[in-house]
């Protein structure tokens, strides 16, 4: 249901209504000074003996009985076993670029599954890898590189920080190990990127991380300049998503990643773009690298990738990075996960892919921008949300409230 008339909530909501008629998925993702939340997640149901299923990023303690069941997905709904209608604001978690029951993709899955399911790992290869990986690298920003797939963010992210640090060795600086993450950073869920999260909460509670991380000041490019005057030959790479998502939608700052671009070539860093959730046409562009003009060494993407019908995750190298790694013939990249280059997965991105350029999605995340942020902007004038910010298809409303309890009511209501 709707917020009751008079809530400063109901235009948000409403209007969120009117804009995700469209297939492509909007984010609205609700912030307050002292937490985020997503529109698409839980209240109440049933049943209360213990679930089997340990959920992600839920409590062990609960009995689901607050939870949602969903049954059911089309377009851009999600049912749920009680018949209620959901508009999915956030594609899922951040990932359903074209909308649900897309018969195109679910087809070329099915037909590949029916022909060839294996590993790909030496001695053995498929066309259907070699496509998918041809097909991401040039639609990113570094055409002549190489990419290495895998099946998540987390698996890319930690993949990214690998090879950053096997390029050092490489280059024989065995000292080269730190990485530097900004605060409000989200990196996934594998130690390496555990230890990158910039969300301090979610590096707790796990003992030990890995070592060689610093932390910068997410917006004042003077904080990254100190860390590279006094440690500049040991940083292996910086690590950023040129959007903050999951830590409440932040644009980068005027010339901010062109000057961590600046600092990295300077001191023979890398740049790690992670591109998990705004891959895929969600600022605009195919990636944010390209809105923001801004090149990386390395750059991971995941989620928008296949539109979620198949898990998929990779990194692209850099031309410059691949030539270390090629340089000498005996090397071997010691790293492979046994679903890399799933056909299956593999089929569904170039499906997404081919759907996406059909229906000109990418412009759409633009147009749909322009409409959404001049909407929240009014909301925003008449004083129910405290301000607006985002970029293409990616847009945040900050509430008048300052405490996360208020703001997940505040979800709830709206759903
Ligand atoms: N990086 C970013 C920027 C993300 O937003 C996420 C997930 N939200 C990840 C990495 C991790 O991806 P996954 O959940 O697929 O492991």
């Amino acid at each position: 249901p709707l917020p009751s008339v008079g809530s400063p909530l109901k235009p948000i909501a409403m209007l969120a209504r009117r804009f995700l008629r469209s297939k492509v998925a909007v984010v609205l993702w609700l912030w307050t000074a002292k937490g985020v939340c997503g529109i698409s997640t839980a209240t109440t149901k049933s049943s209360l003996s213990t679930p089997k299923l340990l959920q992600p990023f839920g409590k062990p303690s609960s009995r689901h009985h607050h939870n949602r069941n969903l049954v059911r997905s089309s377009g851009v709904r999600v049912y749920d076993d009680q018949d209620n209608e959901y508009i999915d604001g956030m594609g899922s978690l951040w990932y359903c670029q074209v909308g649900y029951g897309r018969q195109e993709i679910i087809d070329a899955v099915t037909n590949q599954l029916q022909t060839l399911t294996y590993n790909n790992f030496p001695p053995w290869s498929c066309d259907i890898a070699e496509e998918a990986a041809s097909r991401v690298v040039q639609l990113s920003s570094t055409p002549d590189g190489r990419a290495y797939l895998c099946t998540s963010g987390s698996e890319a992210i930690d993949t990214a920080f690998k090879i950053a640090r096997a390029v050092a060795q490489l280059k024989n600086e065995p000292d080269r190990q730190l990485i530097v993450r900004r605060r409000r950073g989200y990196h996934g869920v594998n130690i390496g990127g555990t230890s990158a999260q910039g969300i301090s909460s979610n590096r707790e509670g796990w003992g030990d991380l890995m070592p060689h991380f610093i932390e910068i000041d997410p917006d004042d490019i003077a904080s990254a300049e100190r860390i590279f005057a006094e440690h500049g030959d040991k940083i292996a790479a910086v690590v950023t998503e040129p959007v903050q998502a999951a830590g409440g939608v932040h644009p980068p700052p005027e010339g901010y990643l062109q000057r961590l671009r600046k600092l990295c070539t300077h001191h023979g860093a890398m740049l790690i773009l992670d591109e998990v959730i705004t891959g895929f046409g969600r600022t605009g562009n195919w990636f944010a690298s390209q809105t923001y003009n801004v090149i990386p060494d390395l750059m991971t993407f995941a989620k928008g990738a296949t539109s979620g019908y198949q898990p998929l995750g990779g990194v692209v190298a850099s031309k410059q990075v691949c030539d270390i790694l090629e340089a000498n013939p005996d090397y071997l990249l010691r790293h492979g996960h046994t679903f890399s280059g799933h056909t299956g997965a593999c089929a569904a991105c170039l499906a997404n892919i081919d759907l996406m350029e059909r229906e000109g999605l990418v412009d759409r995340a633009s147009s749909i921008g322009v409409r959404l942020s001049a909407g929240l902007g009014k909301i925003a004038e008449k004083g129910a949300i405290r301000s607006v910010r985002g970029v293409g298809a990616i847009w945040a409303a900050q509430l008048n409230n300052d405490d996360t309890e208020t703001t997940v009511k505040v979800r709830d209501c709206m759903l």
